[in-house]
């Protein structure tokens, strides 16, 4: 992060330059390209002697101040921003991998992001081995002389459990790999993985980023080698975010602190109400000292993120239950909206895997996974408790 200014600041205060209205708040640059002075201006451009904008598949001046303000959040040199959280994933590992590399990635990896790896790569003759939350001990047996990429998230994505970064680090470091960090769940607020050696960090801007339910949206930031790479291939691939759907997010970035902080103390009293309540078991937040990690957590993260997962006793059946009785929060498949959602794993995102499959993720028949959002904490809490019974 910006030595000179708090985060809250820079994210106020980063915006492009005014155009000749002097306009406070950045205006919307809804165009598909852009104009040259001559024919000098134009060569020049092309041949990239001056930084400008040519076509917004390129750059936008919208894209540029949302990629600038999540850089200098996360303490990057360079980024690109992507039309979802999918393509900054698939672009970042697309234009850093060439066939035959082998990439090492933690097993809870976000559900596309791992059809990515099992699915797709492949095709390429690209090959991923996992390791799981409790194995990271083993991730050095699992690299090969063609391992390229070290790949994790943290919190994980159903279960909220964390990975050491630091740890991640030096084993990166020690066999060269690139550590690349999706780091959706902590948003650059909470956690900033730079900090503890990761080259790039990837973000789907469609959940806390955005944080109101509204657009799509992804960025990759971190080494300007890199991101140039990750650029020249976007520029001709086509995964570009949107100058709409930028400008919504870099507006939501102003408020991200605000938010975020919000987000974590209604979370963390959720958590602490389900803790103590007779109807679940072994209830997940980074910064419950009951937390496996919680020591990890309280290392690398500022607060414990708005998501809880917890387990509702009763198995398969006793999940669904409890979803058909929540009457204020949503059941729906997204997460970081200001609106509480409440997920049952098992049965829908991961109802395709085997239960050993399931298991190995963390993901128990009751799981029950609740983004908490911006309502009265009270509230949200009454509404669990009426659906959790007696
Ligand atoms: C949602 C999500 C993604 C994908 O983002 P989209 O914007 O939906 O494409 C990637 N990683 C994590 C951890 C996510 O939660």
């Amino acid at each position: 992060m910006n030595d000179q200014e708090n985060f809250e600041t820079l994210a106020v205060r980063t915006q492009i330059e005014r155009t000749q209205f002097l306009e406070h708040s950045t205006p919307l640059y809804l165009t598909s390209s852009f104009v040259f002075e001559d024919a000098e201006d134009m060569r020049a451009s092309f041949a990239e002697e001056k930084q400008r904008n040519i076509y917004s598949r390129f750059t936008n001046p919208n894209t540029s101040e949302f990629v600038e303000k999540v850089c200098k959040m996360e303490g990057a040199e360079s980024g690109y921003a992507f039309a979802t959280g999918m393509s900054a994933v698939f672009s970042t590992f697309a234009a850093l991998l060439n066939a035959g590399d082998h990439i090492v990635s933690s097993r809870s990896v976000f559900g596309s992001t791992h059809s990515m790896f099992t699915k797709f790569l492949p095709k390429w003759n690209i090959e991923t081995s996992y390791f799981k939350i409790n194995e990271v001990d083993k991730i050095e047996s699992l690299i090969q002389p063609n391992t390229k990429i070290l790949y994790a998230e943290s919190p994980t994505n159903p279960a909220v459990d964390i990975l050491d970064l630091e740890v991640l680090g030096q084993i990166a470091k020690k066999y060269n790999l690139l550590l690349i960090i999706d780091n959706c769940f902590a948003t650059p607020y909470l956690q900033n993985p730079i900090k503890f050696g990761a080259d790039l960090v990837i973000h789907s801007a469609t959940k806390l980023i955005d944080g109101q339910g509204r657009v799509l949206g992804g960025v990759t930031v971190g080494r300007a080698d890199l991101i140039r790479e990750i650029y020249l291939f976007s520029r001709n691939t086509g995964p570009a975010l949107s100058p709409f759907n930028a400008w919504v997010l870099s507006k939501s970035l102003e408020t991200l602190a605000v938010r975020v902080d919000k987000h974590c103390d209604n979370a963390f009293k959720v958590a602490k109400f389900l803790e103590n309540h007779k109807s679940t078991n072994l209830v997940k937040y980074p910064f419950l000292p009951s937390h496996p990690q919680y020591q990890i957590a309280k290392k690398q993260m500022k607060l414990g993120g708005n998501v809880v997962a917890f387990e509702v006793k009763g198995g398969i059946q006793a999940g669904r239950d409890f979803l058909n009785r929540i009457r204020l929060c949503s059941l729906s498949a997204n997460l970081g909206d200001t609106r509480t959602i409440v997920t049952h794993p098992a049965s829908t995102t991961h109802s395709k895997l085997s239960e050993a499959d399931r298991l190995e993720t963390g993901i128990t028949d009751g799981l029950v996974r609740i983004s908490v959002g911006l309502e009265n904490v009270d509230d949200i809490i009454n509404d669990l408790e009426q659906a959790l019974g007696n």
